[in-house]
Protein backbone atom coordinates (compact mmCIF):
# COMPACT_ATOMS: atom_id res chain seq x y z
CA UNK A 1 0.00 0.00 0.00
CA UNK A 2 1.08 3.43 -0.80
CA UNK A 3 2.62 5.54 1.94
CA UNK A 4 0.04 8.66 1.48
CA UNK A 5 -2.89 6.76 1.72
CA UNK A 6 -1.66 4.55 5.38
CA UNK A 7 -0.86 7.66 6.67
CA UNK A 8 -4.28 9.20 5.36
CA UNK A 9 -6.07 5.84 6.90
CA UNK A 10 -3.80 6.20 10.28
CA UNK A 11 -5.27 9.62 10.28
CA UNK A 12 -8.50 8.90 10.75
CA UNK A 13 -8.41 5.83 12.88
CA UNK A 14 -7.06 8.18 15.38
CA UNK A 15 -9.12 10.89 15.20
CA UNK A 16 -12.15 7.90 15.24
CA UNK A 17 -10.49 6.21 18.31
CA UNK A 18 -10.03 9.44 20.01
CA UNK A 19 -14.24 9.86 19.42
CA UNK A 20 -14.69 6.36 21.06
CA UNK A 21 -12.33 7.30 23.96
CA UNK A 22 -14.82 9.78 24.92
CA UNK A 23 -17.41 7.43 24.37
CA UNK A 24 -15.46 5.19 26.82
CA UNK A 25 -15.64 7.82 29.63
CA UNK A 26 -19.65 8.07 29.20
CA UNK A 27 -19.56 4.28 29.34
CA UNK A 28 -16.78 4.11 32.44
CA UNK A 29 -18.97 6.77 34.32
CA UNK A 30 -22.55 5.10 33.82
CA UNK A 31 -21.72 2.14 33.88
CA UNK A 32 -20.63 2.68 37.50
CA UNK A 33 -23.59 5.06 38.49
CA UNK A 34 -26.22 2.32 36.36
CA UNK A 35 -27.38 5.63 34.07
CA UNK A 36 -28.28 4.75 31.03
CA UNK A 37 -25.34 4.80 28.30
CA UNK A 38 -27.48 6.83 25.26
CA UNK A 39 -29.41 9.15 27.37
CA UNK A 40 -29.74 11.47 28.97
CA UNK A 41 -26.90 14.03 26.93
CA UNK A 42 -23.79 14.81 28.53
CA UNK A 43 -23.53 17.06 31.28
CA UNK A 44 -21.10 18.06 33.97
CA UNK A 45 -20.84 15.81 37.25
CA UNK A 46 -20.24 18.35 39.86
CA UNK A 47 -23.11 21.07 38.60
CA UNK A 48 -25.28 19.06 35.75
CA UNK A 49 -25.15 21.68 33.41
CA UNK A 50 -25.91 20.04 30.19
CA UNK A 51 -22.68 20.18 27.74
CA UNK A 52 -22.76 22.18 24.57
CA UNK A 53 -20.96 20.20 21.49
CA UNK A 54 -18.07 22.12 21.52
CA UNK A 55 -17.53 21.17 24.82
CA UNK A 56 -17.55 17.76 23.81
CA UNK A 57 -14.04 17.38 21.62
CA UNK A 58 -11.79 15.10 22.82
CA UNK A 59 -8.87 16.31 24.48
CA UNK A 60 -9.15 19.52 22.38
CA UNK A 61 -12.47 20.71 24.82
CA UNK A 62 -10.18 19.69 27.99
CA UNK A 63 -7.46 21.85 26.46
CA UNK A 64 -9.38 24.97 25.37
CA UNK A 65 -11.29 24.72 28.72
CA UNK A 66 -8.26 24.92 30.63
CA UNK A 67 -9.47 21.45 32.43
CA UNK A 68 -12.29 23.26 34.07
CA UNK A 69 -16.09 22.90 33.20
CA UNK A 70 -17.50 26.11 31.27
CA UNK A 71 -20.17 26.74 33.22
CA UNK A 72 -19.35 26.23 37.28
CA UNK A 73 -15.38 26.25 36.69
CA UNK A 74 -14.76 22.89 38.94
CA UNK A 75 -12.14 21.08 37.84
CA UNK A 76 -12.67 18.08 34.90
CA UNK A 77 -11.18 14.84 35.77
CA UNK A 78 -7.77 14.38 33.52
CA UNK A 79 -8.96 10.63 33.41
CA UNK A 80 -11.25 12.50 30.33
CA UNK A 81 -8.33 13.04 28.05
CA UNK A 82 -6.43 10.30 29.12
CA UNK A 83 -8.53 7.66 28.06
CA UNK A 84 -9.42 9.66 24.54
CA UNK A 85 -5.18 9.62 24.33
CA UNK A 86 -4.70 6.19 25.22
CA UNK A 87 -7.90 4.64 22.87
CA UNK A 88 -6.66 6.70 20.59
CA UNK A 89 -3.14 5.11 20.65
CA UNK A 90 -5.17 1.61 20.85
CA UNK A 91 -6.97 2.01 17.72
CA UNK A 92 -3.31 3.73 15.83
CA UNK A 93 -1.51 0.88 17.03
CA UNK A 94 -3.69 -1.42 16.16
CA UNK A 95 -3.59 -0.43 12.47
CA UNK A 96 -0.08 0.08 12.37
CA UNK A 97 0.53 -3.19 13.82
CA UNK A 98 -2.33 -5.58 11.67
CA UNK A 99 -2.88 -2.75 8.53
CA UNK A 100 -6.64 -3.91 7.00
CA UNK A 101 -7.58 -6.94 8.73
CA UNK A 102 -9.43 -8.58 11.01
CA UNK A 103 -6.79 -8.97 13.09
CA UNK A 104 -7.01 -5.15 13.57
CA UNK A 105 -10.87 -5.17 14.71
CA UNK A 106 -9.99 -8.39 17.02
CA UNK A 107 -7.30 -6.29 18.40
CA UNK A 108 -9.36 -2.97 18.10
CA UNK A 109 -12.46 -4.04 20.15
CA UNK A 110 -10.45 -6.72 22.46
CA UNK A 111 -8.23 -3.46 23.97
CA UNK A 112 -11.48 -1.05 24.43
CA UNK A 113 -13.05 -3.71 26.46
CA UNK A 114 -10.16 -4.55 28.30
CA UNK A 115 -9.82 -0.85 28.94
CA UNK A 116 -13.03 -0.45 30.26
CA UNK A 117 -13.04 -3.23 32.89
CA UNK A 118 -10.06 -2.05 33.75
CA UNK A 119 -11.04 1.61 34.14
CA UNK A 120 -13.79 0.87 36.40
CA UNK A 121 -11.28 -2.04 38.70
CA UNK A 122 -9.50 0.98 39.20
CA UNK A 123 -12.00 3.83 40.14
CA UNK A 124 -14.42 1.08 42.14
CA UNK A 125 -13.31 -2.20 42.03
CA UNK A 126 -16.09 -3.16 39.69
CA UNK A 127 -16.39 -5.02 36.41
CA UNK A 128 -19.01 -5.58 34.05
CA UNK A 129 -18.64 -9.56 33.14
CA UNK A 130 -21.40 -8.71 30.09
CA UNK A 131 -18.17 -6.92 28.21
CA UNK A 132 -16.22 -10.05 28.96
CA UNK A 133 -19.14 -12.15 27.48
CA UNK A 134 -19.51 -9.94 24.51
CA UNK A 135 -15.87 -10.34 24.33
CA UNK A 136 -15.57 -14.03 24.29
CA UNK A 137 -18.15 -14.20 21.56
CA UNK A 138 -15.94 -11.74 19.47
CA UNK A 139 -13.09 -14.07 20.00
CA UNK A 140 -15.09 -17.18 19.50
CA UNK A 141 -16.12 -16.21 15.73
CA UNK A 142 -13.43 -14.49 14.81
CA UNK A 143 -11.41 -17.64 15.22
CA UNK A 144 -14.55 -20.01 13.83
CA UNK A 145 -14.69 -17.63 10.79
CA UNK A 146 -11.15 -16.02 10.39
CA UNK A 147 -8.69 -18.56 11.56
CA UNK A 148 -11.15 -21.86 11.31
CA UNK A 149 -9.66 -22.84 14.71
CA UNK A 150 -13.09 -22.79 16.85
CA UNK A 151 -12.35 -25.89 19.01
CA UNK A 152 -9.07 -23.94 19.99
CA UNK A 153 -11.17 -20.98 21.15
CA UNK A 154 -13.64 -23.05 22.79
CA UNK A 155 -10.96 -24.96 24.47
CA UNK A 156 -9.25 -21.68 25.45
CA UNK A 157 -12.20 -20.66 27.31
CA UNK A 158 -12.68 -23.80 29.18
CA UNK A 159 -9.03 -23.46 30.43
CA UNK A 160 -9.28 -20.39 31.59
CA UNK A 161 -12.67 -20.88 33.37
CA UNK A 162 -10.82 -23.90 35.42
CA UNK A 163 -7.75 -21.93 35.93
CA UNK A 164 -9.27 -19.20 37.58
CA UNK A 165 -11.91 -21.35 39.48
CA UNK A 166 -9.32 -23.45 40.58
CA UNK A 167 -7.48 -20.01 41.86
CA UNK A 168 -9.80 -18.65 43.32
CA UNK A 169 -11.51 -21.55 45.37
CA UNK A 170 -7.75 -22.08 46.64
CA UNK A 171 -8.70 -19.06 48.52
CA UNK A 172 -10.70 -21.05 50.68
CA UNK A 173 -7.28 -22.54 52.00
CA UNK A 174 -6.29 -19.40 53.51
CA UNK A 175 -9.07 -17.59 54.11
CA UNK A 176 -13.03 -17.75 54.09
CA UNK A 177 -13.01 -16.43 50.92
CA UNK A 178 -12.57 -16.87 46.98
CA UNK A 179 -8.89 -15.64 46.26
CA UNK A 180 -10.71 -13.17 43.58
CA UNK A 181 -13.84 -12.76 41.97
CA UNK A 182 -15.94 -14.00 39.16
CA UNK A 183 -14.79 -11.41 37.40
CA UNK A 184 -11.63 -12.39 36.68
CA UNK A 185 -12.74 -15.75 35.12
CA UNK A 186 -15.02 -14.00 32.95
CA UNK A 187 -12.11 -12.34 31.88
CA UNK A 188 -9.61 -15.29 31.85
CA UNK A 189 -12.48 -17.17 29.85
CA UNK A 190 -12.54 -14.02 26.91
CA UNK A 191 -9.19 -14.05 26.80
CA UNK A 192 -8.95 -18.12 26.08
CA UNK A 193 -11.67 -17.19 23.67
CA UNK A 194 -9.24 -14.43 21.46
CA UNK A 195 -5.81 -16.48 21.92
CA UNK A 196 -6.75 -20.04 22.40
CA UNK A 197 -5.09 -22.33 24.48
CA UNK A 198 -1.48 -21.56 23.65
CA UNK A 199 -1.88 -18.01 23.37
CA UNK A 200 -3.69 -18.04 26.48
CA UNK A 201 -1.09 -19.91 28.58
CA UNK A 202 1.60 -17.35 27.12
CA UNK A 203 -1.14 -14.28 28.07
CA UNK A 204 -1.21 -15.75 31.79
CA UNK A 205 2.08 -15.54 31.88
CA UNK A 206 2.79 -12.15 30.78
CA UNK A 207 -0.17 -11.41 33.17
CA UNK A 208 1.78 -12.43 36.18
CA UNK A 209 4.59 -11.17 35.36
CA UNK A 210 2.70 -7.41 35.00
CA UNK A 211 1.06 -8.20 38.43
CA UNK A 212 4.41 -8.85 40.18
CA UNK A 213 5.70 -5.19 38.59
CA UNK A 214 2.48 -3.81 40.13
CA UNK A 215 2.19 -5.73 43.16
CA UNK A 216 5.57 -6.05 44.78
CA UNK A 217 6.35 -2.47 44.97
CA UNK A 218 3.08 -1.88 46.44
CA UNK A 219 3.47 -4.69 49.28
CA UNK A 220 6.99 -3.21 49.96
CA UNK A 221 5.79 -0.03 50.24
CA UNK A 222 2.87 -0.84 52.67
CA UNK A 223 5.29 -2.82 54.50
CA UNK A 224 7.78 0.20 54.69
CA UNK A 225 4.69 2.51 55.88
CA UNK A 226 4.07 0.16 58.75
CA UNK A 227 8.00 0.06 59.96
CA UNK A 228 8.21 -3.75 58.59
CA UNK A 229 11.65 -2.76 57.87
CA UNK A 230 12.66 -5.94 58.01
CA UNK A 231 10.49 -7.46 55.03
CA UNK A 232 11.75 -5.02 52.92
CA UNK A 233 15.83 -5.64 53.90
CA UNK A 234 15.01 -9.25 53.15
CA UNK A 235 13.14 -8.58 49.68
CA UNK A 236 16.18 -6.12 49.04
CA UNK A 237 18.97 -9.27 49.66
CA UNK A 238 16.79 -11.19 47.94
CA UNK A 239 16.86 -9.58 44.92
CA UNK A 240 20.82 -8.96 45.05
CA UNK A 241 21.10 -12.88 45.53
CA UNK A 242 18.95 -13.27 42.18
CA UNK A 243 21.32 -10.36 40.48
CA UNK A 244 24.32 -11.77 41.69
CA UNK A 245 23.62 -15.49 40.38
CA UNK A 246 21.86 -14.19 37.13
CA UNK A 247 25.18 -12.58 36.06
CA UNK A 248 27.98 -12.92 38.19
CA UNK A 249 28.62 -16.32 39.97
CA UNK A 250 26.21 -19.03 38.41
CA UNK A 251 27.03 -21.70 40.77
CA UNK A 252 26.07 -24.20 43.88
CA UNK A 253 26.80 -21.93 46.77
CA UNK A 254 25.36 -18.48 45.58
CA UNK A 255 22.12 -20.56 44.45
CA UNK A 256 21.85 -22.12 47.62
CA UNK A 257 21.84 -18.49 49.20
CA UNK A 258 19.28 -17.20 46.69
CA UNK A 259 17.13 -20.19 47.69
CA UNK A 260 17.91 -19.69 51.48
CA UNK A 261 16.62 -15.67 51.22
CA UNK A 262 13.84 -16.84 49.15
CA UNK A 263 12.38 -19.11 51.44
CA UNK A 264 13.07 -16.79 54.21
CA UNK A 265 11.25 -13.88 52.63
CA UNK A 266 8.66 -16.08 51.34
CA UNK A 267 8.00 -17.15 55.26
CA UNK A 268 7.87 -13.75 56.95
CA UNK A 269 5.18 -12.18 53.56
CA UNK A 270 3.18 -14.75 54.42
CA UNK A 271 3.58 -14.55 57.77
CA UNK A 272 2.32 -10.37 57.42
CA UNK A 273 -0.01 -11.34 55.10
CA UNK A 274 -2.07 -13.23 57.77
CA UNK A 275 -2.09 -10.52 60.22
CA UNK A 276 -3.40 -8.02 57.87
CA UNK A 277 -7.01 -7.07 58.38
CA UNK A 278 -7.97 -6.57 54.90
CA UNK A 279 -6.96 -9.21 51.79
CA UNK A 280 -4.78 -7.00 49.60
CA UNK A 281 -6.20 -5.33 46.59
CA UNK A 282 -4.72 -7.18 43.55
CA UNK A 283 -4.98 -5.55 40.52
CA UNK A 284 -5.81 -8.37 38.35
CA UNK A 285 -8.19 -6.65 35.56
CA UNK A 286 -5.31 -3.81 34.92
CA UNK A 287 -2.73 -7.03 34.82
CA UNK A 288 -4.77 -8.82 32.50
CA UNK A 289 -4.96 -6.04 29.71
CA UNK A 290 -1.23 -5.54 30.11
CA UNK A 291 -0.84 -8.94 29.23
CA UNK A 292 -2.85 -9.55 26.67
CA UNK A 293 -1.78 -6.53 25.28
CA UNK A 294 1.66 -7.76 24.87
CA UNK A 295 1.21 -10.51 23.93
CA UNK A 296 -1.11 -9.19 21.07
CA UNK A 297 1.43 -6.83 19.86
CA UNK A 298 5.02 -8.32 20.09
ZN1 LIG B 1 -19.93 22.17 35.90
Amino acid sequence: MDLSLNSYLLFWISVIGLCFGSFYNVVILRSLSNESIVFPASKCPQCGNKLKVWHNIPVFSYLFLRGKCAFCKKRISIQYPIIELITMFLFAFSFVKFGISYKTLLSIVLSSGLLIMTMTDLKSKLVDCNIAIGLAVVGFFYNWLVMSTPLDSFLGVLLGIVIFEVLAWSGYLFTKSRAFGEADTYVAAALGACFGVKGLLWVLVYTLVSAMIVIVPMFLYSQYKKNNKLTCVLFLMFLLSVLVFKFYFENFVTLAILAILGFVLAIDVLKKLKTEPSPTYLPLVPSFMLGALYYLFF
